[in-house]
């Protein structure tokens, strides 16, 4: 049995362990990665950008179903998922290439396997020991299956994609992100879908404003919602997969059921125990604001810690836990404070900072929310445009910016530049006074006007 010894190992080749093992070893370290799987994660391989690209492809569903609109005659013919899949697995295939030679030209010693610890500075891989000053736990989530009566016969986001023909008939269990950019993307590219929620309503935990425009445009789109739905098990019947739920419902004549309840640590099989990690009872390992467990040495960025689960979040701590190891950056550590997130429904989610809710809590009757709904220009000449909403909250005499809620085509663009400006600690002056871009949908966020009187346009300005 060797052992092999290493400045830092990352356990897990994903987003947080290849930007640790990429800074550290550009800083002249000796550095291992662990991956069980292929490089790149859950983002590149399971998640973000297998999503991203049949989120674009149902987009230009909807251009093509209102062209017609615009005076483009076009017919739209089945989706050819084949085409589409082999497509995309191409795409990923040449990103885990890249990293594949990247971490070889960086000189990261890749070891292929499933680590598990064997003390506080060792761990194993198919029999061979590696020990490292710094070990870095960045092991991610994977899908939850509830433990409920034919849980296994519906599959999770993992499993929606590897199907390798277009699902028809598709209950979709969960109205969290996963669960809406699914529908979106399914409904939109041809299948008939049905959403099933927990919560009384859709992307709960964001802005009712948000949730409210959803639920709209999802049913608009022929999506079948169900909310206060708690499914109690999955079953079989003459016509297909059922949904059993409370209250004695069922829903019936699926022919897939995808699972979208949230998502787990993946610590088990780690044996921390033997290094004396600290692990919570739903598998998260609680990291402090610079990324550090309990134990001296050992560490935790990206999904595994229950933080913020987003990839440039696990980029952002790896590479900062890197500069403060190696680089004598003692301070380097991420700001969890005002971080943009996009869901990728149909349309679309952008939002940043407090909610109304949790910024009326916090400073009371020094709240001013300014709001807009309206149907832009994109589809002044439909009669079936996707709405815009758009809410700020403001705090204070000087109103600063402490959150931006918005939903509608291309928000998700939008967003970014607009988080820049959040995080600078913006006012409603600042954004009323920079010039409109006209005519665009994002105009509206620096023009919008009194914020006692709802203003609903049916087009921008
Ligand atoms: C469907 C879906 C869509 C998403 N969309 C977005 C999005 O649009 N934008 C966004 O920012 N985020 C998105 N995310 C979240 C994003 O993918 C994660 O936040 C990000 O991948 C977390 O990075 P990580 O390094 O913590 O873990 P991961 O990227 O999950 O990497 C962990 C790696 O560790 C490996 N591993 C686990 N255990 C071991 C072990 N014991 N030994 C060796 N290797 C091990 C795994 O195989 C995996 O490759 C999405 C996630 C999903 C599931």
């Amino acid at each position: 049995m060797s052992k092999q010894h290493y400045d830092l190992i990352a356990i897990g080749g994903g987003s947080g362990g290849l930007a640790v093992a990429e800074v550290a070893a550009q800083l002249g370290k000796k550095v291992a990665v662990i991956e069980s799987h292929r490089l790149g994660g859950t983002c590149v391989n399971n998640g973000c950008v297998p999503k991203k690209v049949m989120w674009y492809a149902a987009n230009l569903a909807h251009a093509v179903d209102s062209a017609g609109d615009f005076g483009i005659t076009v017919t739209r013919g089945a989706t050819d998922w084949q085409k589409l899949v082999a497509g995309r697995e191409n795409y990923i295939k040449n990103i885990n290439h890249y990293w594949d030679g990247y971490v070889e030209q960086s000189r990261i010693d890749r070891i292929d396997g499933h680590a598990r610890f064997i003390d506080a500075h060792t761990v194993e891989v198919n029999g061979v020991h590696y020990s490292a000053q710094h070990i870095v736990i960045a092991t991610g989530g994977q899908p939850i299956v509830p433990p409920v009566p034919g849980a296994e016969l519906g599959i999770t986001s993992d499993g929606f994609f590897q199907l390798t023909d277009q699902p028809k008939r598709v209950a979709v269990i969960g109205g969290g992100y996963i669960g809406v950019e699914l529908s979106g993307v399914l409904r939109a590219l041809g299948s008939s879908v049905t959403l099933v929620a927990l919560e009384e309503r859709l992307m709960a935990r964001f802005d009712p404003m948000i949730s409210a425009v959803l639920t709209q445009e999802m049913e608009k789109q022929g999506i079948r919602l169900h909310t206060h739905f708690q499914v109690t098990s999955l079953a079989r019947s003459a016509n297909g997969l059922q949904v059993h739920g409370n209250e004695g419902r069922i829903l019936d004549g699926f022919d897939t059921v995808i699972w979208a309840v949230g998502r787990r640590p993946n610590t088990a099989g780690l044996n921390l125990e033997v290094a004396g990690v600290e692990v919570m009872a739903n598998g998260v390992i609680p990291a402090d604001e610079f990324e550090n467990t309990n134990v001296a040495g050992i560490y935790a960025i990206g999904d595994i810690t229950g933080k913020m689960a987003l990839t440039p979040v696990a980029i952002a701590a790896g590479r900062k836990l890197a500069r403060r190891l190696f680089n004598g950056e003692h301070q380097a550590r991420v700001d969890y404070d005002n971080i943009p997130s996009v869901v990728f429904s149909h349309p679309p989610i952008g939002t940043i900072g407090l909610t109304e809710t949790e910024a009326r809590s916090r400073y009371g009757d020094q709240v001013i929310i300014y709001k807009s709904e309206y149907t832009p220009m994109r589809h002044a000449l439909s009669q079936h445009g996707t709405t815009t909403a758009m809410k700020l909250v403001c705090v204070g005499p000087q109103e600063k910016v402490v959150g931006i809620h918005m939903i509608g085509d291309n928000v998700d663009e939008m967003l970014q530049g607009f988080a820049v400006a959040v995080k600078m600690g913006a006012t409603k002056a600042d954004f009323d006074n920079t010039m409109a871009i006209h005519p665009t949908s994002s105009e509206e966020l620096v023009t919008l006007k009194n914020p006692f009187v709802e203003i609903a346009h049916t087009t921008p300005h």
